[in-house]
């Protein structure tokens, strides 16, 4: 729970508040920007929620804190935005929330779909989240974007007997992978293609669904255009750069739904020119 003790001087007047424990992981602000901003490492709260919509992305954002940084003095019930969670993005496309610590507050999503459901990297374990996965039918896969998104992947794989997709070279000892990825090409599931996108970490994987929604793990964001974390690359830079060049022939992209960084909808027929833009920009900016 925040520490009213510890709020920080950032905040406007108001009842919410971020505390000094915050991580600066953005997960609030990826969920209520209106909210939250970000300022000198910390996040705090630009504008207290006005409308009955606001509130319930505060308080989304507030469930979803991984160090639970963020408080709300006037205690208002938070029932809605915990039955808004997972939240619809489009089509059967969900993302979780209540991010976890052991992830530094990566997003993680739920496809529901009939042949199985799916969740795409891991929130923290909440008795809640377990109750709306089994209403909502489980999971049968969970797929881990690379190492760093595990988080309690594996507790929710026991609890749903799902089967754990991840790259053998992001994998590490006592880790009880079902699919093991090995190899460099894709893997097709149905609607579902696996590509191997090495570079962030050895074994980074994407996740395309549909044919539109596209999850990058930690490989590739949006914002102001799409963009790399260049300063947090943990493998090689050069070949994370050859990795998103591979993406280009996926053309038909619609949504960059990432773990860090900003999510976005693009335009149809738009994702593989923004490829050809980032990639000129770094090459001038690293050359
Ligand atoms: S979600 Fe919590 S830890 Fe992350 S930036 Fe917001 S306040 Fe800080």
């Amino acid at each position: 729970m925040a520490q009213l003790k510890k709020r920080l001087s950032y905040n406007v007047e108001g009842p919410c508040f971020v505390d000094s424990t915050c991580i600066d992981c953005s997960s609030c602000s990826w969920i209520a920007p209106e909210i939250f901003g970000a300022q000198d490492g910390t996040h705090y709260v630009k504008k207290n929620p006005q409308t009955p919509q606001e509130l319930e992305r505060f308080q989304m954002g507030l469930l979803s804190c991984p160090t639970n940084s963020i408080g709300d003095q006037a205690k208002r019930p938070i029932r809605k935005a915990l039955d808004a969670l997972p939240h619809l993005i489009e089509d059967d496309v969900y993302f979780c929330g209540f991010t976890s610590h052991r992830s530094f507050g990566a997003q993680s999503y739920f496809i529901k779909h009939p042949d199985g459901n799916w969740l795409v990297d891991s929130p923290k374990m909440t008795p809640y989240l377990v109750e709306r996965f089994k209403e909502l039918g489980g999971l049968k896969y969970i797929f881990i974007s690379h190492q760093d998104d595990v988080a309690d992947a594996f507790h929710y794989a026991e609890i749903f007997k799902s089967a754990v997709i991840m790259h053998a070279k992001d994998a590490g000892a006592g880790l009880k992978v079902d699919l093991c990825i090995k190899k460099d090409a894709v893997t097709e599931m149905g609607e579902f293609v696996i590509i191997p996108t090495p570079g962030h970490t050895q074994g980074s994987l994407c996740l395309l669904y549909k044919e539109k929604f596209l999850f990058t793990g930690d490989h590739l964001y949006f914002e102001n255009g799409l963009n790399v974390f260049s300063e947090y690359c943990w493998f090689d830079f050069e070949e994370q750069i050859l990795s998103v060049e591979k993406l280009k022939k996926f053309s038909s992209v619609e949504w960059i739904l990432p773990g860090h960084g900003g999510k976005q909808k693009i335009e149809r027929g738009t994702f593989s020119p923004a490829i050809d833009q980032m990639i000129a920009t770094i090459k001038s900016t690293y050359k």
